[in-house]
Parts: C-alpha cells; structure tokens; sequence
C-alpha cells in the first residue's frame, strides 16, 4: 500500500515547526518515529496533506533529572529508556516497559512522546504515563505552553486532549524515591506485538504497610484504566502475599474490559488476576521484578 500523496517539510527548530502547524492544523500531522504513523498513511487510515518532521529540532530528546522529578522529553527513542542508568524504581519501570515495545527497529525509531500522541490504550507509555500522573508539556504558536495532567491527556482510542496545532514537548514523572518498587507484566500472543492485557504497578511500603499505591491496566478499557479499586485494596495495609492476591481480585473485578477477536471480556479480566501480582512483585522478599 501506498499513502496518499502529501507535502513534506523538515523545520529546523520547534517556532519553525508550530508556525507550520499554525497555518494548517486539521491537515498536518507531526513526524516522530513514524512507527505508528506511516503504517496508518499506508493503509490510508491517515491522509494527512503536510507532515512536519521534528527530528532535525534541537533540544527534544533525553532525559533530564530535576527535584525528584524526571522529564523525557518527546523524542527520547523507546531503545534510550531501555538503556537508561536512571536508577530506583523508576528507571526499573522505564527499562522493563521499553523492552516490551514491539521490535528492536521500532525501539530505535519510536518515540516516547510519539507513543502517548498516538494514544493506543494498550501502549506501554500511556501505562506508565497515567500510573504515574505524568505532567505533559505541550507547546502550540496561538496559546505557548500549558501542561496536561495524564488523567485529562488520554480522552479515548487515538485520541487525546492536544489540539491540532499542539507539539507534546516533553513529559515529567515523579522519580519515585525511597521506599518505592514499579512493575509491569503483560501478555501478548507473539513477542512484540501489543499487548492484549497490560498490568503497571508502583507501592511505596513503609515500616511494612503500603503507603502509596498505584495500579494501571491496558487492554481493559478504551483508555489506560486505573483500577481505584486495587489501589484502596493496597493503601494503609500490611504489605503481604494475601495482599497481592486481593488488590488483583478488586482489579479484575473492578474492569469492564471489552470482548474482542483476540480475548473475550472473561479472559481478559483472568489476565488482569494473574498479571497484575507479576507487577506489584513479591511482598516477602521485596525483590526487583
Ligand atoms: C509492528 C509494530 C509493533 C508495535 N508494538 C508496540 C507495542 O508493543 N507497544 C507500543 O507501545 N507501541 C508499539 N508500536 C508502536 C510504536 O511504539 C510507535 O513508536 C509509537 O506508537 C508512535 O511513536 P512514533 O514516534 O513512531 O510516532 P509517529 O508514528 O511518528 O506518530 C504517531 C502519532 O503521534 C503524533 N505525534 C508524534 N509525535 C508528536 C508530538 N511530539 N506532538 C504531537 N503529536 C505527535 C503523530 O502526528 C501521529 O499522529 C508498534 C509498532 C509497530 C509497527
């Protein structure tokens, strides 16, 4: 297949890319990875007249450490989380996650913040995004900056709460500290593939009771879904296998996950009760997972 044909252009930093965007928004489309993208314009599910490719803009890629909180900015490859040395439980998260996504080529091309545009209910960065409550700072030439709380950014399938003439820019995320452990667990029927159920844990335990808890599912729901249920189930209690198992039943129970050709609502809800205790890990020992 072939796309539709369309009008390239390559600004070389973001005023030049938003004044672009400005002229003609519903008929542009940005240009990250081109890993979502592309495939979409070749089946001609996107016909976009203009791309405006941002990988020759200065100053959007890597990741930056900052008063406990960790900003990745949007054209941070998945390969670079997968590499990154951040340490503690976040930089775990942000390993474990991006080796889930998809194949090496993707990881090397894809980004993150071309990710959470996308806004793919089952993609691995709108997880993390939302399990953390991730701040999203996008810029656009009419209205400058405004940052979008992850609660508000994914509004449902491919859709999210960036206007037409807004680039994502970069993304800030609690660096989870002290105390702290993140998980994520899924399953897909081929390596690589999205996956059909998806399960993002992070627990602060303190003195032996969770303090914090926060637990995300993908493939459940048309957006990334976190399971409140599973969260009471955890907050303020002793730290325990019996625990795990609980906070996994309040989830499953909790979902309202759709039937489809790849799982039916029933499947789906066994797939959160055995994913979700891989992601929280194992009380008894604490160890990394
Ligand atoms: C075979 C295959 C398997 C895959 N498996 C997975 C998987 O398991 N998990 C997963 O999460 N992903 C998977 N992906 C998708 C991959 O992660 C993409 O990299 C990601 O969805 C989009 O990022 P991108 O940088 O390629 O964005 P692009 O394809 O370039 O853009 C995607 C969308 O976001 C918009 N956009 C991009 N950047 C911005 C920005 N900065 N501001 C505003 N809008 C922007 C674009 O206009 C477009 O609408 C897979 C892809 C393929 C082809």
């Amino acid at each position: 297949m072939k796309p539709s044909p369309f009008e390239y252009v390559r600004p070389g930093n973001l005023e030049e890319a938003l004044a672009v965007l400005a002229r003609d928004p519903d008929d542009s489309k940005i240009l990250a990875g081109g890993q979502s993208l592309v495939p979409m314009m070749n089946f001609r599910l996107a016909r976009p007249a203009r791309l405006v490719d941002i990988n020759r803009v200065p100053g959007l890629s890597g990741i930056q450490e900052a008063g406990g909180r960790v900003v990745v900015s949007t054209l941070t490859r998945h390969l670079a989380l997968q590499e990154t040395d951040l340490p503690g439980a976040l930089g775990h998260l942000l390993r474990r996650a991006a080796s889930h996504v998809g194949h090496l080529p993707i990881r090397t091309r894809g980004t993150f913040g071309g990710s959470l545009a996308h806004c793919d209910a089952a993609s691995e960065w709108c997880l993390v995004a939302r399990l953390l409550d991730a701040e999203m700072t996008v810029r656009s030439q009419a209205r400058g900056t405004r940052t979008i709380a992850a609660a508000d950014f994914f509004q449902a399938v491919f859709t999210t709460a960036m206007e037409p003439d807004e680039i994502l820019v970069s993304v800030s995320l609690p660096a989870l500290g002290e105390g702290y452990t993140a998980g994520i667990a899924e399953f897909a029927r081929r390596a690589g593939d999205f996956a059909i159920v998806a399960a993002t844990a992070a627990v602060r335990v303190e003195d032996g009771s969770v303090t914090d808890a926060r637990v995300c599912l993908g493939g459940v729901a048309e957006v990334p879904f976190r399971s409140a249920a599973a969260e009471r189930t955890l907050l303020g209690q002793p730290w325990s296998p019996e625990l795990v198992t609980a906070a996994a039943e309040a989830a499953a129970t909790e979902a309202d996950p759709p039937s489809d050709a790849h799982g039916d609502a029933a499947y789906r809800r066994d797939l959160v009760r055995a994913l979700l205790p891989r992601a929280l890990g194992r009380p008894a020992t604490g160890a990394a997972r």
